[in-house]
């Protein structure tokens, strides 16, 4: 790849500042307010990041603006091609990408490659662009009348980022956004900013033409710019419910189409007949790997009935003493640190909390010691047992190595608790019945479920979002529903001269 992240600068101490990618190239912010961005591995700064200003997102929208006639009448069967080759050199580089999200996000190579692999399977989805924007046809709906219906592009669309997966939400996005015609701006995570500057240099190594992908870096400020531009035809948002509500309102108040994805308490019921290896092995990967840094994370497990809640619980402590928790770079790693100290701290008042408000705090990670790695953000696995409905760590999204068991003593109460909880991301139940796992399938509250699947992920060619407080907006990303949010319908009605009817008809047109 002849992608270079850090724009040439002379030998110095001075941190890598992280640039801006403005009509296809590196552009250095003239913005002097700066954020630190740490490698939560050691503690050390990896990075400084500049937080855009109003004239700065101006500059991309205008960017993208101009970019986007000649985008939206390149046939989609160059654009698919474009994507294509972004597809080839992404896999490429995927370890040189995955290394970037591991140094500023934590996560192991091994999670990194993963998150990159699940993103590009929507770049896969999107290169079948002429296929996804096909419309439809309908022969003579009136006398020599024809009709159809054609998708068309938005224009520029803006895509607002969480740190967790800095390569792949903005791949639930982008793709989907430039197959059909549109051009986008990127406003990443200002915790792990870097994989956006490689993606953008990826794409126009591939050929994308300037102007058509740009990525801004900044906070509340570049995001309440990209709400107020009168130019900024759609927003995509994925973070947490706070911010999600307020970017769906704004967007909306401001006339533009919006879907706004937020935080998760992703529940799993493990009913007595499930195989208990298998479910204390799938709670372990979907609670603890990426640090429970995942919106699909799994945060409460309810075992039903007594015996099985004691059996998992029995099975749970040994695997999760056994976590190997280190540096995201290390392959012997399980599980990485927490992604800054401010979020680590957060964590562990929960922990805290907890264990106040009378939860069974079964393993402690606030015990474990990294030595070699005493600045990093580590935390170890966590388990509280019985805890309630009404407890804080039951009830918020912790989003760190923390599950909490709750006791239920029959289905329809484990049910019950995922219904009645203000978040509906996803869902598991483990089980051997099918009838269980039918009624849970149909009737549960939640917008994707897993059937003895811990975190169920649609695949790119389906599509991704929750229900509830877990979304606001109409469309889930990617997939059908990414097409969707991205195009404007039109529908046409054609006669030619020779079926035209002599004489003005005052009447509504109807079928004769
Ligand atoms: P966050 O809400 O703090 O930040 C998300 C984005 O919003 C960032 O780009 C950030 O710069 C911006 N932002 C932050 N504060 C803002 C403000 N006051 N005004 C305008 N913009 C603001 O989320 P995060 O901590 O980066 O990510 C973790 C959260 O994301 C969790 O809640 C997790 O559940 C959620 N998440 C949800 C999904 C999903 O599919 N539903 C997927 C991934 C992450």
């Amino acid at each position: 790849m002849s992608a270079n992240l850090s724009p040439s600068r002379p030998e110095t101490k001075e941190p890598r500042a992280v640039p801006n990618f403005i009509g296809g190239r590196q552009v250095k912010s003239r913005s002097t307010r700066t954020m630190p961005v740490f490698n939560p591995a050691t503690g050390e700064q990896a990075a400084t990041v500049a937080m855009a200003d109003t004239a700065e997102v101006a500059e991309a929208v205008a960017a993208a603006r101009a970019a986007f006639p000649a985008w939206a009448a390149t046939t989609p069967l160059r654009r698919a091609r474009i994507l294509n080759r972004f597809l080839r050199l992404a896999e490429d580089n995927i370890k040189s990408l995955a290394a970037i999200i591991t140094s500023e996000h934590g996560k192991t190579l091994a999670d990194a490659e993963g998150e990159i692999q699940r993103g590009l399977e929507v770049v896969e989805f999107a290169t079948g662009a002429p296929s996804i924007l096909k419309g439809e046809f309908t022969e003579n709906v009136g006398g020599g009348v024809d009709s159809y219906s054609v998708r068309q592009p938005l224009g520029v669309v803006a895509g607002i980022t969480p740190f967790n997966f800095p390569a792949m939400v903005p791949m639930w996005m982008f793709p989907v956004a430039l197959a059909c015609g549109n051009c986008f701006i990127l406003k990443p995570s200002e915790r792990d900013p870097s994989a956006s500057v490689m993606i953008a240099e990826l794409l126009k190594e591939a050929g994308l033409p300037d102007g058509v992908f740009n990525v801004v870096h900044g906070d509340k400020s570049a995001v309440d710019a990209l709400l107020a531009h009168p130019d900024i035809a759609a927003v995509s948002f994925v973070g947490s419910t706070p911010i999600a509500r307020y970017i769906y309102e704004t967007a909306s108040r401001n006339g533009k189409r919006c879907q706004a994805l937020g935080g998760a308490k992703n529940h799993m019921i493990i009913m007595p007949d499930a195989d208990l290896d298998q479910a204390a092995d799938a709670l372990m990967g979907s609670a603890y790997g990426s640090a429970g840094e995942r919106c699909m994370a799994i945060s409460v497990a309810v075992p039903v009935g007594e015996r099985t809640a004691n059996a998992l619980v029995e099975r749970l402590v040994p695997r999760i003493q056994a976590l190997r928790v280190g540096p995201g770079s290390a392959a012997d790693t399980d599980m990485g640190p927490l992604v800054t100290a401010q979020h680590r701290e957060k964590v562990v008042s929960y922990i805290a909390r907890g264990a106040e408000e009378g939860a069974k705090l079964v393993v402690d990670g606030r015990t474990l010691r990294m030595q070699g790695y005493e600045n990093g953000y580590y935390l170890g696995g966590t388990l509280f047992d019985h805890v309630t409905p009404k407890m804080t760590i039951y009830k918020e999204e912790i989003f760190g190595p923390v599950l909490a068991v709750v006791r239920a003593g029959e289905f329809s109460e484990a049910m019950r608790l995922i219904n009645e909880h203000a978040y509906g991301n996803g869902t598991a139940i483990f089980t051997r019945d099918g009838n269980t796992a039918r009624e849970f399938a149909q009737s549960v509250q939640v917008g994707m479920v897993g059937i003895n699947v811990p975190i169920p992920v649609p695949m790119a060619f389906h599509s991704f979002g929750g229900w509830k407080s877990s979304l606001f907006g109409d469309h889930h990303m990617h997939g059908p529903e990414g097409v969707r949010f991205y195009t404007k319908l039109k529908a046409v009605t054609a006669r030619w001269p020779t079926g035209m009817p002599s004489g003005a008809d005052f009447v509504m047109p109807t079928l004769k």
